[in-house]
């Protein structure tokens, strides 16, 4: 149906010997694979990292809120461009969710100073999200978590070896949480990770993965444990051996994917900075190295955004929308979220176009074409609608003469 999709996996027979091993090895509940995945992914981001793979991102930041014991009557900072799960997380924990807004039009992160708006004497964390895959301002924002005493936890789902001034994403505050859910940079179906400096909420984050025990199942399976002890409760966001080494094979790929999403990126803009109709964001950063997890742009006023989204799907070209506003979600209503001026805005006429390391240059060609020829299409649709008042004034009249000649009534 799709003559370019959104997001394509980057699979190939690596990925499915990988799993098939598994399978054949009588071993598929978190082990060896998972460890190995865990050092793997530790050695990417540098430094002394721990490691914890878990069952999603949105594991990961739960964990996160729970080790750092935020809970009712704490509020959490949050980007008010995200997705549903960093609000979700925090409601879960019984904390008050509050909005940071985008920095501006063209860098669509968080700062220390829209931060710094929304800090009361009840802010617990701070969430923050490197979105589409360009890193923060990590300099002024861990200076202001420290300085107001606040956790800080980095979504990292859209940034996997995204880079700040050369350190990692996931590397700078109390915990980095990662996504490997199909579409992102690093796609195991459903997984995550969350890493940390600390020793301390390391322990945490292994006693919450697994019900709080003291020892692995694969301890006891190998004879190295006998029984367990329950050190404090826990939940079950474990990972399993299929996703962890189809994540060790996506793990080896991800510079060369990350590569390609950058030349495929710089294909775009090439393409389409001289279109007049919408601007694209993140241009011309200093201090980042991104990893391009998708490429939004932003349409003017007044562009209708459904019925572009309509022509483009008629040219078999898929796009989406990063991210709608909380505020037009049922859930979220009621609970009076501070608004986010430039994010809600932002939120009505945001455009994701097609991007996957696999994508050819004529397949960013096509949908540059597309996209082109379906905004003539609107605006011609829009200048003869324009036009209707007129038709409609002569259609009268030619009805009339019609009856007049025919005789009808
Ligand atoms: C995908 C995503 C998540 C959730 O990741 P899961 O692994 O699906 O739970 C969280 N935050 C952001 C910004 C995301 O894009």
């Amino acid at each position: 149906m799709w003559k370019v999709q959104l997001f394509k996996l980057n699979y190939d027979h690596r990925e499915s010997e990988a799993v098939k091993d598994i399978v054949d090895s009588g071993w598929i509940t978190m082990g060896e694979k998972t460890k190995e995945f865990e050092d793997k992914f530790a050695d990417m981001l540098g430094g002394d990292i721990y490691a914890t793979a878990v069952s999603s991102a949105t594991a990961s930041l739960h964990m996160a809120l729970l080790a750092l014991d935020i809970k009712s009557g704490d509020e959490v900072i949050i980007p008010a461009l995200t997705f549903v799960a960093d609000i979700n997380v925090v409601r879960m924990v019984g904390a008050t969710p509050i909005l940071a807004d985008c920095s501006n039009y063209n860098n669509w992160n968080i700062t220390a100073q829209t931060i710094e708006e929304q800090i009361t004497d009840k802010t617990k964390a701070l969430i923050l999200v490197h979105f589409a895959g360009y890193p923060c301002e990590m300099d002024e924002i861990v200076e202001l978590c420290n300085r107001q005493n606040i956790a800080l936890i980095e979504d990292c789902a859209h940034a996997p070896d995204a880079k700040y001034k050369g350190q990692a994403c996931g590397t700078f505050g109390d915990y980095g949480c990662f996504s490997f859910f199909t579409n992102k940079n690093l796609s195991v179906g459903e997984g995550g990770m969350l890493t940390t400096k600390s020793e301390k909420l390391d322990q945490q984050a292994k006693y919450f993965r697994s019900h709080g025990m003291t020892a692995l199942t694969l301890d006891r399976h190998k004879g190295r444990a006998i029984t367990y002890d329950i050190a404090q409760s826990g939940l079950n966001y474990r990972i399993d051996e299929m996703r962890s080494s189809l994540g060790l094979v996506q793990l080896d790929k991800l510079d060369d994917a990350n590569r390609s999403r950058k030349l495929l990126v710089e294909r775009y803009i090439a393409n389409l900075s001289e279109v007049k109709e919408f601007s694209i964001p993140f241009r011309d950063l200093t201090n980042i190295e991104s990893v391009y997890h998708i490429f939004p742009i932003l349409l003017n006023h007044g562009i209708d955004r459904v019925a572009l989204i309509g022509r483009l799907k008629e040219m078999g070209i898929q796009s989406s929308i990063h991210y709608p506003a909380f505020k037009d979600f049922r859930a979220f209503r009621e609970i009076g979220l501070n608004s986010a001026p430039i994010a809600e805005d932002i939120a009505t006429r945001e455009l994701t176009l097609p991007l996957y390391p696999t994508m050819t240059f004529d397949e960013v060609d096509l949908v540059c074409e597309s996209l082109k020829k379906s905004l003539d299409n609107l605006q011609n649709s829009l200048e003869s609608e324009t036009l209707v008042p007129n038709i409609t004034r002569l259609k009268p009249s030619v009805h009339s003469l019609a009856k007049k000649i025919l005789g009808g009534k």
